[in-house]
């Protein structure tokens, strides 16, 4: 306890203040579904470290490839050869990503590889805008900046960020201004007419290079995008000829069940951004697109000193495969189905407040509000979901929030156990009763 008190005194000192924490205390080491701190308190795992540690904290077998590799070579500078870990990956990244993409480029960081996405689009069609949604999260450098648009925190005090990004809504109810028990025909209806009216009042087709969407909007508010919306995204892009971009950063790599989340409505994007789980926690991002596209881009204008790091790679090549060997996605349609089981229970008790449970796989949102969109109905419930955050931290169970709206998101391991889920579940029905019943 003396110790950890100590390391965060120290940490709050030294460590930018424009880092946010949940728990002041310090992580000492994690295993599977469990994070253990220096004060000594464990914790289960319900964030994944944001959707990242997908085969559980320290997966013997990725650490492994990973410690195996550092003795073979550890940076292998993609512009100076190929190295074997990275063509590795691609082998096994092949099978699974949409049909059509075949062209793969690493990167490090989320918010690399959807910059990265964003001056293909530009390259191949000589056009300078992107339209992005409402709510979206692409990271915090200045290219993704622009088009994140789930928070003003992430760019406040930060402008001018790169020009030429128009944004229109993303069919949430909140975000197209419906109450919740819109149909999702009028929903996607709306969203689509706004789009329209974006190509007619603010960027032509013509000048428009892109469109990037997250197939589940994560930061956003975890909403699935409906099957409706994405085709009619498809028919628009094909239509003018114009890029769309599926952003699978936190959606992707097993995460709803699916390989990748676009799975789920079979709509095919020109370019995919991919990351996080990918490497259980080793940095690597990538980009991969249909080839005609991303060979546009002449040699020499892609690149970075560690994109594509060789342990990243080998870690990543490791998780393709125990995401086969254990029967990964199996796992998650089963726990799935026992995490919407609880939810949904837990909603039909009117005392908590639940006006929601959704996503996929275990990609899971609870959203508290009255189901009523009058104004000022919300006003009683705001800031719950970040005091059941904070509460489920003390109680044992790390868990998030996202969005400005009052939604709880659930990430567990791929692999988390049926107990180990219960016993969250548990924790997290015990702190909603406290704080909202
Ligand atoms: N896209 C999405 C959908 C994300 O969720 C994130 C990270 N939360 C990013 C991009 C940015 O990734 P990174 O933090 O690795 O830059």
């Amino acid at each position: 306890q003396a110790k950890a008190a100590e390391l965060v005194s120290f940490g709050q000192k030294h460590v930018a203040k424009g880092l946010n924490r949940l728990v002041d205390d310090v992580i000492q080491s994690a295993e599977g579904s469990y994070v253990t701190l220096t004060s000594g308190k464990r914790l289960l795992d319900f964030t994944t470290g944001i959707g990242v540690t997908n085969l559980g904290h320290c997966h013997p077998k990725v650490s492994k490839a990973a410690a195996e590799q550092c003795m073979k070579v550890v940076h292998a500078q993609c512009s100076l050869a190929f190295h074997e870990p990275y063509l590795e990956l691609v082998d096994a990244l092949l099978p699974v990503v949409p049909k059509g993409l075949d062209t793969f480029f690493f990167w490090n960081s989320g918010a690399e590889a959807v910059e990265q996405s964003i001056k293909i689009a530009r390259a191949v069609t000589g056009r300078q805008n992107i339209i992005a949604m409402q709510g979206a999260y692409h990271g915090r450098t200045y290219g993704t900046m622009a088009l994140t648009r789930s928070k003003t925190i992430y760019s406040e005090g930060s402008a001018p960020l790169m020009p030429g990004v128009f944004v229109t809504p993303f069919p949430y109810w909140h975000q197209a201004g419906f109450p919740q028990n819109v149909d999702e025909k009028t929903l996607v209806d709306h969203c689509l007419h706004q789009l329209s009216l974006v190509f007619s009042q603010q960027t032509a087709p013509k000048d428009t290079a892109a469109i990037i969407i997250e197939t589940v909007i994560g930061e956003g508010g975890y909403v699935p995008a409906p099957k409706s919306y994405l085709e009619g995204l498809r028919k628009v892009c094909d239509e003018h000829g114009i890029v769309l971009i599926f952003d699978e950063v936190q959606c992707g790599f097993g995460r709803t069940g699916k390989y990748f989340a676009q799975e789920w409505s079979g709509v095919q994007p020109d370019v995919m951004v991919f990351a996080k789980g990918i490497a259980n926690g080793f940095p690597l991002s990538g980009v991969v697109g249909k080839k005609h596209l991303m060979d546009k881009m002449k040699p020499g204008s892609m690149g970075g000193t560690y994109a594509g790091n060789a342990v990243s790679c080998a870690a990543a090549v490791a998780c393709s495969k125990v995401m086969k060997e254990e029967n990964i996605l199996s796992n998650v349609e089963q726990r799935s189905a026992e995490l919407f089981s609880a939810l949904h229970k837990m909603q039909r008790d009117p005392s908590l407040r639940i006006s929601d449970v959704r996503g996929a796989g275990l990609m899971v949102a609870v959203e508290f509000g009255t189901g009523s969109h009058a104004p000022g109905a919300e006003k009683a419930l705001k800031g719950v979901a970040a005091k059941i955050s904070k509460r489920c931290a003390d109680k044992g169970l790390l868990i998030l929030s996202t969005s400005v709206f009052e939604v709880i998101r659930f990430i567990p391991a791929l692999n988390i156990s049926q107990k180990e889920l219960a016993e969250g579940i548990k924790i997290f029905e015990e702190v909603v009763r406290e704080v909202v019943a």
